[in-house]
């Protein structure tokens, strides 16, 4: 029979993830002929073989990937036969500027797990690695992804690792970071002389006891205590002066939390996924009371470090909370000696190890709604991979929004979207976002040719891309918001886009947020939006609902309203109140707002829900975790020209409290009330324009309950609905959407 032979490329994310290995073993297995080598671009095949094999062998290509192996495109040419008497790999060498992919951080394989129990130099080994799992971008430091540019570079491998990482056949061929107990890195206990054989029995009995541990993780350090103590869990708390915040909590495994929650499918796979997130999940039985403290679901996370599992082998509690080892908003910890620091005020005991973290990174934190993997926080496991959008992005910097910020860098058509940065407002994170700046920049080869920023001046991302001395766009932050999720599912043309957020500055100089457009990449016509309020103190009404539920009163009732005041003001002092009213009259630090999340925040405020807040968005979340579910009525709005006025909603609201009715049902008629302004407005939009997109971003449809119903209620009215899946919906997310608006503007008006 006659042979042939074909050369195929591979692009995608086929680097640092035992791909070659991967394809090596498919030609042994499909008796194929040849080589496989890689480059900047990507992986290089040529196989040579019968007809079938060379079939078997493109099948199987596609098959059985290594988990993190994600194949993008695969271009395939007949070539001349050459007669290859084996498969080999050759070595890589060539360098361009075209980037290769960065792998994200992998959770230790199965394979892995089982070596740290037989393989005589590696038993219970806590950094045992292999091609198909291990650290990667928290330690690289430039490409191409060899040992010397990582932080592995410290460590000479012994005799044993040095065969291993150069047997083709072995799991661990060309693991870089491959290491064992002979030559790798150590954990050790900070003040404590343990042997590291019985470090992870030493913390898990101190765990048990109820002490904190700082935990040095892949990307940060971790706090850490029994979930199940009470007592533990309220002294870390009170320690880290974080009153409300939910905490994640990492349990043995899945077993141990199908015990305690009900999965979906969907967030079972997002559980046991390799980039292991924490996955927000529906509380069923309660951990220890503080964890969750009153919230409808808990962050779950699987053990991802051999260390972590080493930890559950002898724990008597199944749950630990996994919390960031950080100073209030300060970024997370990662140096040894910081920690022994910063984190000694905070844990009873610091534990570390001796392998550097070059890249931060949090973990990363989803949710499952309709079935799909939503984004909230995009961090380890997630970052570098990068993101497609049908434009070209090439030298585009995106500096993203201030909060919850994230930025972006662009090459050819692909975008870099940074890890999860923080608030800019405090300063360690202003450092962190020019430091993993310069470390994307050099570690990608980005020059920015364009920059692109909020339209916010005040944004300290604003003044950064300023800084850089090229080109400069704004973007309307709603606009930003709508353009991610656009970007996300390849939307070129115009939708109607709803951008549900808590704030963002609007065109006409106030604050925007609940907002109905109609708009592509390169423009918007803002179409209707909640009725503005003044927000009397500015950003404080951030921290004091109250303050807002006030304005909306007083907009709406004026006066009056107040003279026998309503009972969520019974703790709050009568001359705070006067001085609020007082404020607002003389339009003293008072900017007006359409902002949803405000509206939320004024709605838990009022029902005595949530009048003071303790952490960022702890009204809305209150409000939404308070619904009675199988409620279907709900209250009144009406427009008057592009305004949605809520002057029937409050008055109604009022009612109800006044009638005694129950908080959880006017949670849910609040929720369906804006449900049912979604329909009708996209409906009328839709009669209009005769578009039958809808794409939904926006801070507010975190809101699992806002989400889920304007999904199914939209696609059951015929529309198209786009959800975010890929990227965060909250401030996370702007950098991409910033992106994707710049790109569209320099194809069309030239650069
Ligand atoms: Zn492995
Ligand atoms: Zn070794
Ligand atoms: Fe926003």
């Amino acid at each position: 029979m006659t042979k042939l032979a074909v050369s195929i490329r591979v692009k995608g994310l086929v680097q640092g993830v035992g791909f070659r290995p991967y394809v090596y073993r498919q030609a042994l297995a499909a008796g194929v002929k040849g080589w496989v080598n890689n480059d900047n671009r990507g992986v290089n095949i040529l196989a040579e073989g019968e007809p079938e094999a060379i079939a078997l062998f493109k099948a199987a290509l596609i098959q059985e990937l290594p988990p993190a192996a994600h194949i993008a495109e695969l271009q395939e040419e007949c070539h001349a036969v050459q007669n290859f008497s084996s498969f080999t790999i050759i070595p890589s060498r060539s360098q361009s500027d075209e980037i290769t992919e960065v792998s994200p951080d992998i959770a230790v394989c199965e394979a892995c797990l089982r070596d740290m129990k037989t393989q005589p130099h590696r038993i219970g080994y806590p950094f045992i690695n292999c091609t198909n799992c291990g650290p990667r971008f928290t330690i690289i430091r430039a490409l191409p992804y060899d040992r010397h540019q990582t932080t592995m570079d410290v460590f000479v491998m012994c005799e044993t690792c040095r065969t291993e990482y150069e047997s083709v056949t072995d799991r661990r061929f060309h693991a870089q970071p491959v290491a064992c107990n002979h030559c790798g890195p150590i954990y050790q206990i900070h003040g404590h002389e343990v042997a590291s054989s019985d470090i992870a029995k030493v913390v898990s009995a101190w765990l048990d006891e109820g002490k904190i541990i700082a935990l040095k993780g892949l990307g940060g350090f971790h706090l850490l205590c029994d979930a199940t103590n009470e007592q533990a869990v309220a002294t870390l708390r009170q320690r880290k002066n974080r009153e409300g915040k939910p905490m994640a909590v990492m349990m043995a495994s899945l077993t141990e939390v199908e015990k305690a929650f009900e999965l979906s499918d969907a967030e079972r796979v997002a559980l046991t996924s390799w980039r292991r997130p924490i996955v927000l999940i529906q509380n069923k039985l309660a951990l220890a009371p503080s964890v969750s403290n009153g919230m409808h679901t808990t962050g779950i996370v699987l053990p991802y470090m051999p260390f972590h599992y080493q930890l559950f082998e002898h724990l008597n509690t199944a749950a630990i909370v996994l919390t960031s080892g950080n100073i209030s908003d300060e970024p997370v910890v990662t140096g040894n000696d910081v920690a022994s620091h910063d984190l000694a005020s905070i844990a009873d005991v610091v534990v570390s190890y001796n392998r550097a973290i070059h890249n931060r990174a949090d973990d990363s934190v989803v949710m499952v709604v309709a079935g799909r993997e939503r984004m909230i926080r995009r961090s380890r496991g997630y970052v570098p991979a990068s993101l497609n959008v049908a434009l070209r992005t090439e030298g585009i910097f995106a500096a993203g929004a201030e909060l919850v910020n994230t930025f972006a860098i662009g090459k050819g058509s692909k975008v870099l979207l940074s890890q999860h940065i923080g608030d800019l407002k405090n300063a360690e994170t202003l450092a962190f976002y020019e430091e993993s700046f310069q470390r994307f920049s050099s570690l990608f080869r980005f020059e920015p040719q364009l920059a692109v920023c909020d339209l916010h001046p005040d944004y300290l991302s604003t003044t950064f891309a300023g800084s850089l001395g090229c080109r400069l766009e704004t973007v309307q932050h709603h606009h930003a918001h709508l353009a991610a999720c656009m970007a996300e599912h390849g939307l070129d043309e115009k939708v109607i886009g709803i951008a549900f957020d808590g704030t963002g500055l609007g065109t006409d100089n106030t604050i925007w947020g609940g907002e109905f457009m109609v708009c592509d990449l390169s423009g918007f016509e803002r179409k209707f939006h909640l009725d503005p309020v003044p927000l009397p103190g500015g950003d404080k009404v951030t921290e004091e609902p109250w303050r807002t539920a006030v304005s909306y009163l007083y907009q709406y009732f004026g006066r009056a309203v107040f003279d026998q005041p309503p009972a969520f003001l019974q703790g709050i002092a009568v001359e705070k109140q006067a001085m609020i009213l007082q404020a607002i009259d003389k339009k003293i630090n008072c900017p007006l707002s359409s902002g949803a999340g405000r509206l939320f925040d004024a709605v838990a405020a009022l029902t005595g829900i949530c009048t003071h807040s303790s952490f960022h968005a702890e009204a809305p979340m209150r409000l939404e975790a308070a619904i009675q579910h199988g409620c279907r009525s709900k209250y009144l709005v009406e427009t008057d020209g592009s305004r949605i006025v809520l002057m029937k909603l409050f008055y109604l609201i009022l009612k109800d409290l006044r009638l005694g009715v129950d908080k959880g049902i006017i949670a849910a008629k609040f929720h369906n009330t804006l449900l049912s302004v979604i329909l009708s407005l996209a409906k009328r939009l839709r009669a209009d324009t005769g578009i039958q997109k809808v794409v939904l971003s926006g801070g507010t449809f975190q809101n699992r309950y806002l989400l889920l119903n304007s999904l199914t209620m939209l696609q059951e009215q015929g529309f198209a609905v786009y959800a975010h899946e890929k990227v965060p919906s909250n401030d996370g997310g702007i950098a991409l959407g910033q992106m994707a608006i710049a790109a569209k503007r320099r194809t069309e008006f030239g650069a």
